[in-house]
């Protein structure tokens, strides 16, 4: 393993009350990687903060006649290197402080990628399992009324995350343009491909993790046909890159749920599972032993891929982790304590803003065939992934071989934080 380990004296210490809110991850983050770059102090306080937060009351009629009011939210991070994109949460643990956090790798990524998009995330205060489709309908076209002044194919782009799907960007885009008298695809990406989705959007983040896992095995020597993998959640994420890895012959030897994990130290038959999508909380009724989802993030595997929540990898767990290689399919799911000693254990990350960067790349290929009027093929749409994350590994690559202190989310962050600077130099400050 790298030697690049050690923390610039310029971050803050982790102490045992670090708070791990989205955005104190977000922040510390950004403080910590802002010391490898040149870049003016100025900007680097403008990037602490989101140059907007919509907090907006969605009330609705439930099916049984009576009203309910719910909370959303749309964090727009950063936008001078274009529209602001990101994904919308229908989650119980939606705040004002996760929109904020979620928002800013939302502009890392995209910078990272090389994308013309700026950061934002949003979402409601809601758990979609207590709503039936029609609620969830109606909660959404509401949603998308109350945001209709500070969305649009030019002004910021949302996307399905945790709790939505193509159905809910459709509802969005369908409200959207109703009002707007015109029918209006480029508002959201990851819509049905019958409306002006993208082919291919829906295994994109699981296929990026995949191909990032690839690159990552070959960096370090490790052959992928002898590599073995855990993956943390079978949702959309875990359950692409799982597949994807198993057939370009890597051993997947554990996959998880909300309600355990399945274990084979031999390889599971990935195929024959379902995915949450296809039958929810499938995981462990398959063959394998039973383990637990803390056991499965202590497994002794080439690779850990942890595909399901925030927070997953704490200071509480990660001395017992055991894996050679992280990659990161959910968005944070390492604290900034654990991110620590995981560095200073040699254990290389590679971070959610390269790692699941498939999802937004593929949507910024969807915005691409909704200007143009022209769908791609599956074919097309996954050789311009590859090509893409082949180029942005490279690029952090280059700049974790030129910063040797750096870990690989410190190079991701450089790599996106000089696209940022240059371009917040180049256009200046107004008035
Ligand atoms: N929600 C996804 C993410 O976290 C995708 C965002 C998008 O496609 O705009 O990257």
């Amino acid at each position: 393993m790298s030697s690049n380990t050690s923390s610039p004296n310029t971050v803050d210490s982790p102490t045992q009350t670090e708070p791990d809110s989205a955005l104190a991850v977000a922040r510390r983050q950004l403080r910590r990687a802002a010391a490898f770059v040149d870049i003016d102090p100025n900007t680097v306080e403008r990037l602490e903060d989101p140059s907007a937060v919509h907090e907006v009351t969605v009330p609705i009629e439930r099916d049984d006649g009576t009203v309910e009011t719910y909370t959303g939210y749309r964090a727009q991070h950063n936008s001078v290197r274009g529209p602001h994109k990101g994904g919308l949460r229908f989650h119980p643990d939606v705040t004002r402080e996760e929109s904020i956090g979620l928002s800013m790798w939302m502009t890392w990524k995209c910078a990272v990628m090389d994308l013309p998009f700026g950061g934002a995330k949003g979402g409601i205060v809601v758990d979609p399992k207590d709503l039936s489709t029609d609620e969830k309908e109606r909660l959404t076209r509401r949603f998308t009324e109350e945001l209709r002044d500070v969305i649009g194919p030019n002004t910021d782009i949302p996307a399905p995350d945790m709790g939505t799907d193509a159905q809910t960007m459709a509802w969005i885009m369908d409200a959207y343009s109703m009002q707007e008298g015109e029918t209006q695809p480029g508002v959201v990406t990851g819509k049905p491909p019958v409306i002006g989705g993208s082919y291919g959007r829906d295994e994109a983040p699981g296929r990026s993790v995949a191909i990032a896992t690839r690159q990552a095995l070959d960096y370090y020597d490790k052959p992928l046909d002898e590599a073995t993998v855990a993956v943390q959640g079978f949702g959309s994420v875990g359950a692409n890159a799982a597949r994807l890895l198993d057939d370009w012959g890597a051993d997947v030897v554990a996959v998880s749920d909300v309600n355990g994990a399945i274990y084979d130290p031999d390889g599971l038959d990935i195929e024959a599972i379902p995915t949450h999508e296809e039958e929810p909380e499938a995981v462990t009724k398959q063959d394998g032993e039973l383990i637990t989802n803390d056991e499965l993030l202590e497994l002794d595997v080439d690779v850990l891929a942890p595909c399901a929540i925030g927070n997953a990898i704490t200071e509480e767990n990660v001395n017992g982790i055991r894996a050679d290689i992280i990659v990161e399919g959910a968005n944070g799911p390492t604290t900034f304590a654990a991110d620590t000693v995981l560095a200073d254990r040699d254990i290389p990350v590679i971070p959610d803003i390269l790692a699941n960067a498939g999802g937004v790349t593929v949507s910024y290929f969807e915005w691409l065939q909704d200007i143009n009027r022209r769908s791609w093929s599956l074919e097309k749409v996954n050789s311009e992934l590859n090509a893409e994350m082949e180029k942005a590994w490279a690029a952090v690559e280059d700049a974790y071989e030129h910063h040797p202190d750096a870990t690989w989310r410190d190079a991701a962050y450089v790599v996106a934080l000089e696209r940022l600077s240059k371009a917040h130099d180049a256009r200046g400050l107004w008035p």
